[in-house]
């Protein structure tokens, strides 16, 4: 059967149109609209953003709220009366929902919504993977609202305590005994005290959830699900140790170092996990802990219905063995296909190993200046070194802070390479970060003009 995206490229009138869920313009949306480009898709993205200002951005995105799930859904449908859609794509973990809403109204092959919405929620992936009988750690979710005093202890320690339905590991923090577990608590109702978290108008951020703490090496898997059948892009190698207290990812490596039979029981697991929840086409991309307690089992820790995030997908290229083995594509360009019919069974990873580093915030304060960087693009073996935070901006890293400095890639013949460059080039990067300046009271700024 010949692939839709074949025909996509006849002439504007005939042209395939799919529909990007995604936060207002980001590298990701960027990157799906140059993908598009060179496919000859239209797109019509629809982006949580202020319904009171018309197009802000020009891109005639369709404006419309994560939070309100039942408009959102109604204005795509609306929209796509006019502009029929032929397939769509989610960026980040917000919108997954609203996009199987609308997946299937439309009729568009996609994860289903309750596989979405299980995914995004970090207690029911637990409850559907442990009914399922995959290894789950131990867990419960307590009520943030709850005094102290009536809130469980954990069943052992260290325990890790997160919220239930962030991303990026925010929030998430480890427990090793009675005070840093209430203190984990105490701190994470601070933050969904944020604006930004309530913002989001989420029920689900009433909880906390508290589990087990599965000590082992990370991996993550991205994947494309096609009509119930798992592809497994790339897996990546976490080489530095995710123990807590805090957990920041940093370094992503691929292809795996894991032995074969290692990395078939990863795709396996996630291929479980996946089916547990529910999903069944579209992107999936899961973070996996290999148990050291019990003997090496896979633990998915979370499978969510979206590819991974950010500028992150660079570190990805794919080749198909029928098209042009030559020409590498890039994952949203794979993404865009699939959206439209392809499938992804001729697409392979390019064989060279590929790395990114998401740099970590070394500490809260103002960013001033950033030196270094072209010493870091000569490193060997680097492809980009993207400083994403923006001059004067406020740095906040974990457990609080949702965002990196910025993302270093690199390509070589093997993965112990490549991480070698990341490293090599992070090394040469320094980052003035001044003191975050006291937020002063009324009643100070008085005194201070009264005394000097
Ligand atoms: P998020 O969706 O915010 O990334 P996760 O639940 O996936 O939240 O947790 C983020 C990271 O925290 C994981 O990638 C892992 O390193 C660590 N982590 C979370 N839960 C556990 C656990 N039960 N045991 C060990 N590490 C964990």
């Amino acid at each position: 059967m010949q692939s839709r995206w074949l025909w996509c490229s006849v002439g504007p009138n005939d042209m395939s149109r799919v529909l990007v869920l995604a936060t207002t313009t980001g590298y990701q949306t960027r990157a799906f609209g140059e993908a598009a480009e060179r496919l000859g898709v239209e797109l019509v993205f629809a982006t949580d953003r202020c319904h009171l200002i018309e197009d802000p951005w020009q891109d005639h995105a369709i404006p419309i709220r994560f939070y309100d799930e039942d408009a959102s859904v109604a204005a795509i449908l609306e929209s796509a009366r006019t502009r029929p859609i032929d397939g769509l794509l989610v960026a980040g973990d917000r919108p997954t929902v609203i996009g199987a809403r609308v997946a299937e109204q439309l009729g568009l092959p996609w994860h289903p919504p309750a596989g979405a919405i299980a995914a995004r929620h970090k207690q029911r992936t637990r409850e559907r993977l442990r009914d399922a009988g995959l290894p789950v750690p131990w867990f419960f979710a307590v009520a943030l609202s709850a005094q102290p005093s009536a809130v469980p202890a954990p069943l052992s320690y260290p325990c890790v305590v997160k919220p239930v339905a962030l991303s990026g590991s925010r929030g998430v923090m480890r427990a090793d005994d009675p005070a840093s577990y209430e203190a984990a608590l105490e701190r994470l109702r601070a933050i969904m005290r944020q604006p930004d978290v309530r913002a989001e108008r989420n029920d689900a951020h009433a909880d906390a959830l508290v589990e087990e703490l599965i000590p082992g090496r990370e991996y993550a898997l991205e994947g494309l699900m096609h009509h119930g059948a798992l592809h497994a892009l790339a897996i990546f190698d976490k080489p530095d140790p995710l123990d807590g207290p805090f957990f920041e990812e940093t370094i992503y490596l691929t292809p795996s170092s894991a032995t074969a039979d290692l990395q078939r029981a990863i795709v396996d697991g996630v291929t479980r996990a996946a089916h547990a929840l529910g999903l069944c086409h579209g992107p999936v991309h899961a973070e996996c802990r290999v148990s050291r307690s019990t003997g090496g089992d896979v633990f998915v820790l979370e499978a969510a219905a979206r590819p991974i995030g950010g500028l992150c997908a660079r570190a990805l290229r794919f080749q198909s063995a029928i098209r042009n083995p030559q020409s590498a594509i890039s994952l949203e360009e794979l993404l865009l296909r699939h959206a439209l019919g392809a499938d992804p069974a001729p697409y392979e990873r390019e064989t060279i190993a590929s790395g990114v580093m998401m740099i970590p915030i070394p500490r809260r304060g103002i960013l001033r200046g950033v030196d270094g960087i072209d010493a870091a693009r000569a490193v060997a073996g680097v492809d980009e070194v993207h400083i994403t935070a923006k001059p004067d901006q406020l740095l906040v890293p974990l457990p609080e802070g949702a965002s990196y400095l910025g993302f270093i890639f690199a390509r070589g013949d093997r993965p112990d390479l490549v991480e070698q460059a990341l490293r090599a080039a992070h090394a040469q990067l320094v980052f003035t970060i001044d003191p975050e300046l006291p937020v002063l009271t009324a009643g100070q700024i008085h005194y201070n003009l009264l005394h000097g």
